[in-house]
């Protein structure tokens, strides 16, 4: 029998599987270009070549026996980390070394490497909505309570109000997804140093530490020369995790890293404790081969004109057909209005036409749909008469 928690857990991740197993079916039915399928944001951009290279060349020049064993630091081999912390320096200007970073297993198991070295049973993590369903399983997984701020959706940037109203004594962290999914909206310096004074201002009011968890899969993936701000420099109590999985297009790779700054409360703790997560969790340590691998290819940057490409045709194509949605300045994912309070009958609509998207209610927000457009620029095109035919039945 299993538990009562994962009964629950495979109840609510039924939907997404039939929607995949949908998708696969309908591929088999129509054949596999005649079905749009935006569900999921899986990059369709292939990791740069230097990645390939960089894979090759580990693998003639390092020690197999080192390669392929155990990290001698659960953290992470000491060059790789160190490289990471020098290319966040060069970048950001910040200050780190080798020890505030903690290679992970993508961003997924920096989060919840992260969590599970924070929270006490009924400690609260809040987010705002719309955000990465997977957040309300991370904090689950440690018995933490999830907070949701109500979407602002004339912009998509946090409410701080409800934000400063939903702090309480529990507050053990925030977490913030910017360029975000599934909106594509980047925080903005503004938003980010308003949620920063509110912050501190609890923190002083409750005597409590609360950690500001930055979770950036697509920090690199921002358009038109928008500017994401690196959010250690706006709150001393951040910790970041970050994945290649989007930026080189590796997420079946699993490597990503967190970083702890000295400056985060009890940082010494934390970081002793994100190390023994990393082991205690089943991870022991991030794939080593990727450490590497990413260490040679930290400069590289997945194609974004291709996504760039995309965003503008599918975002055009469908405002002109009615449909209303902001424009997003980073991530790939369009987050639409459904024409319906019901955005799952839109969803179930848009089926007829082959095409899958994901209801908003999965995000923590009803009422619209997210479109991930890491697909084929032909998929896009073709699939615009598609969405028109799907307009007109709410015409
Ligand atoms: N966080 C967000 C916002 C995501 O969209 C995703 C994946 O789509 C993840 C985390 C997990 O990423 P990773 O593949 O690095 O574990």
């Amino acid at each position: 029998m299993i538990s009562k928690k994962m009964e629950n857990m495979v109840a609510n991740s039924s939907a997404i599987r039939a929607m995949f197993e949908e998708g696969n079916r309908l591929a088999q039915q129509y054949g596999a270009e005649n079905v749009y399928d935006f569900s999921l944001g899986n990059p369709n951009v292939p990791a740069p070549e230097s990645v390939k290279k960089a894979i090759m060349d580990v693998l003639d020049e390092e020690d197999p026996v080192v390669l392929h064993g155990y990290t001698n630091s659960n953290a992470g081999y000491e060059d790789v980390r160190n490289a990471v912390a020098q290319s966040l320096n060069e970048r950001f200007g910040t200050a780190f070394s080798a020890h505030n970073i903690t290679m992970t297993v993508g961003a997924a198991g920096g989060l919840n490497v992260i969590l599970k070295s924070l929270l006490n049973p009924g400690d609260e993590v809040v987010v705002f909505a719309p955000y990465f369903g997977e957040y309300r399983s991370y904090t689950d997984n440690y018995d933490g309570v999830l907070v949701e701020i109500s979407p602002d959706t004339e912009t998509f940037q946090p409410k701080l109000d409800e934000f400063e109203a939903k702090i309480t004594p529990r507050t053990k962290a925030v977490i913030v997804n910017t360029p975000n999914n599934p909106t594509g909206v980047v925080y903005s310096e503004e938003t980010i140093r308003k949620m920063a004074a509110v912050m501190e201002a609890k923190q002083k009011e409750y005597g409590t530490d609360i950690y500001l968890i930055s979770d950036e899969p697509y920090r690199e993936l921002a358009y038109d020369g928008v500017d994401v701000p690196y959010l250690t420099k706006y709150y001393a109590n951040t910790v970041v995790g970050y994945s290649y999985s989007k930026s080189l297009s590796l997420p079946g790779e699993r490597i990503g890293y967190l970083v702890i700054p000295d400056e985060a409360a009890d940082s010494e703790n934390l970081i002793a404790a994100a190390n023994v997560a990393t082991r205690i969790l089943g991870f022991v340590n991030a794939p080593t081969l990727q450490q590497k691998v990413v260490k040679a290819c930290l400069n590289e940057k997945t194609d974004i004109s291709f996504y760039n490409r995309n965003r503008e045709t599918l975002y055009n194509g469908l405002k002109e057909l009615g449909f209303e949605c902001i424009k997003p300045e980073g991530a790939f994912y369009l987050f639409v209005k459904s024409p319906v309070a019901d955005e799952k009958a839109f969803c179930a609509a848009a089926k007829k036409y082959n095409i899958l998207i994901v209801p908003g209610s999965s995000f923590g927000c009803p009422g619209y749909v997210r479109i991930a457009y890491c697909v084929s620029y032909e998929t896009i095109v073709n699939s615009l008469p598609k969405f028109g035919q799907l307009a007109e039945e709410y015409k």
